[in-house]
């Protein structure tokens, strides 16, 4: 799975819309502390299905809305869309383009399009799930999370490398259907 595009609006510090191109290779981001590099990381985690406000930095869901400053009014809604790009190989005939959703209006919670279609917040997660990365991928590193990985208690250690080896999806499926 490849990230291609992100866009935001009313996301963070990202009250315009904008978007941002992942080419081939590395990416790096760069500017002065505060200009919101480590909100595109929360922005990439939090379309993938993060639940958790406090990993966002914030103490409620909402807190990811733009909340306003002295020169403009807050926004109502916050949206992020990840454009994907799956193999065959990765998602059979689902291959190609994959555009995700996930918007949030205050006072209404959280929803999730899939290429425009509603869908839930467990299906996005699977999506993710299956190709080793998501909200809670190693693979995307907060600022302060290299000290939280060595203070690990052993369980949570364990999760980490199961969500590396992209077995967590698994591990989901077979709960949903133990409940069943
Ligand atoms: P550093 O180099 O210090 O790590 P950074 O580039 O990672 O900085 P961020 O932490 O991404 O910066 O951005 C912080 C900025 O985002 C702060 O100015 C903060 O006010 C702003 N911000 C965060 N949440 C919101 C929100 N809901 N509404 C408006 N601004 C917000
Ligand atoms: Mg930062």
């Amino acid at each position: 799975m490849k990230f291609r595009r992100l866009k935001l609006s009313g996301f963070k510090s990202f009250v315009e819309p904008s978007e941002l191109r992942i080419e081939r290779g590395l990416t790096g981001v760069v500017g002065p502390n505060g200009c919101g590099k480590s909100n595109l990381l929360e922005a990439i985690r939090w379309v993938m299905g993060e639940g958790s406000p406090k990993s966002l930095r914030g103490g409620g869901m909402e807190d990811v809305i733009f909340a306003g400053t002295a020169a403009r009014p807050a926004r109502d809604f916050a949206e992020v869309t990840l454009l994907i790009e799956r193999s065959k190989e990765e998602a059979g005939e689902d291959a190609g383009e994959t555009e995700v959703t996930r918007r949030i209006e205050r006072g209404a919670g959280s929803a999730y399009r899939l290429n425009g279609n509603d869908v839930r917040a467990k299906d996005v997660a699977l999506l993710f799930a299956d190709a080793a990365t998501g909200a809670h991928s190693p693979a995307l590193v907060s600022q302060g999370k290299i000290g939280q990985v060595i203070a690990a208690k052993p369980t949570d250690r364990r999760q980490m490398l199961e969500e590396a080896a992209g077995i967590s999806g698994l591990h989901q499926r077979r709960k949903d259907a133990e409940s069943k």
